[in-house]
């Protein structure tokens, strides 16, 4: 198989959470671009709707509407694709919330739960579901979304939950993929930099760190969607074949200091 041809996902079928916005929507199109057959799994009419409008492009794609805090609804999601005879063989667990600077002593446990509930437990119902049909067929990827916050605690803003989570999410791709390489399965993810998304510029108090961060980053910018997505693509796809356990940075430097 030439290079080229170990990047092609003709064939398979793609579940991108979130995958109608920002990083997940950009995952989306990089994986049908590649040939995948995607279905994103979205909360709302708008997102949905910028995720069908891949079709425009030539890209199959449909829309399951689902929040992945619901375990039911992700068990039902797969197991309606597995009874179609076309289960997921990649699955991207992109989906997730930030936090917008509250110091630790003035979180709620509303707070904490919700973070713990969408960007951790959310993985693992999503990874439980579609990880299942993976292991009847002996193959899959799965690709979480991570992020430098797991890492390294980020400065000059408060964000202990996001950290945690995120950090709990690297684990649990190590985990995962100890405990299901012999199913065929690989399991990955990336942990990228301040990256150009609502999640981050739609935050007001950003404004005024945004310098403070690039005057951290080696590369001096932050990151686009599509500079994620070609990570994700990449270890979504045979070219990553021996890959798995792997956390791989897309940070512009920023962990290097
Ligand atoms: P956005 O907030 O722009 O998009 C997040 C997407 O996830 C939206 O489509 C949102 O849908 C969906 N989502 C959120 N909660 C749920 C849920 N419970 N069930 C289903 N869908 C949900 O985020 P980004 O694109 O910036 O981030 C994507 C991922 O990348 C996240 O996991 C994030 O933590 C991670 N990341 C982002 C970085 C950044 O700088 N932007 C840096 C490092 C990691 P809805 O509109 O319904 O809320």
């Amino acid at each position: 198989m030439s290079y080229q041809q170990k990047f092609r996902l003709d064939g398979e079928r793609a579940v991108v959470t979130g995958g109608g916005r920002a990083i997940g929507l950009c995952c989306s199109e990089a994986l049908a671009e590649a040939g995948a057959a995607v279905v994103v799994i979205e909360r709302n009419e708008a997102d949905a709707e910028q995720a069908l409008a891949l079709r425009d492009k030539g890209y199959d794609v449909e829309v399951r509407v689902g929040d992945v805090t619901d375990a039911a609804r992700m068990d039902a999601i797969a197991t309606e694709l597995a009874d179609g005879g076309r289960p997921a063989s990649i699955l991207v667990n992109n989906a997730g919330i930030g936090q917008s600077g509250i110091p630790a002593e003035e979180l709620t446990d509303a707070d904490w739960l919700r973070m713990m509930d969408v960007n951790l437990n959310g993985v693992f119902w999503c990874s439980r579901a579609f990880g299942r049909p993976m292991i009847s067929m002996k193959r899959g990827a799965i690709v979480n979304l991570g992020s430098m916050s797991g890492h390294i605690c980020n400065r000059p803003q408060p964000q202990t939950a996001y950290n945690v989570s995120k950090a709990a999410v690297h684990h649990l791709t190590r985990s995962l993929a100890a405990e299901w390489a012999h199913h065929g399965i690989r399991v990955n993810a990336v942990a990228p930099t301040y990256i150009e998304t609502p999640m981050v510029v739609a935050v007001e108090a950003n404004r005024e760190r945004i310098p403070l961060w690039l005057a951290d980053t080696p590369m001096g910018r932050m990151g686009t969607p599509e500079e994620v997505a070609s990570a994700v693509l990449f270890l979504a796809s045979g070219a990553a074949s021996l890959m798995t356990g792997s956390i791989v940075n897309v940070d512009a430097g920023f962990t290097c200091w």
